[in-house]
């Protein structure tokens, strides 16, 4: 699993059993509480199903990771359907 320091960036792997044995990682930058960030693959479709734009997210689940696709989706015009992949 990617984790990500939400006050400075910072990435690293932590995976299940370290999670299990040592808890949830701090940020070996700042000593901030990491999240976990999982990648979520969008596409941007037009009114006629052609692909405009595919891209992926960064966020620490469902909800986080359709807030930010939407934010990707305001950069385009109207009309245009957002799928997760
Ligand atoms: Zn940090």
């Amino acid at each position: 699993m990617t984790w990500k320091c939400p006050e400075c960036g910072e990435t690293i792997e932590y995976s299940e059993e370290d999670l299990a044995q040592k808890g949830n990682p701090v940020c070996p930058k700042c000593d901030s509480d990491m999240e976990v960030s999982k990648t979520f693959s969008f596409i941007i479709f037009s009114g006629d199903d052609r692909i405009v734009h595919e891209f992926d997210v960064e966020a620490k689940d469902e909800e986080d990771a359709d807030n930010k696709a939407h934010d990707e989706l305001s950069e385009f015009s109207d009309g245009l359907r957002l799928e997760q992949q």
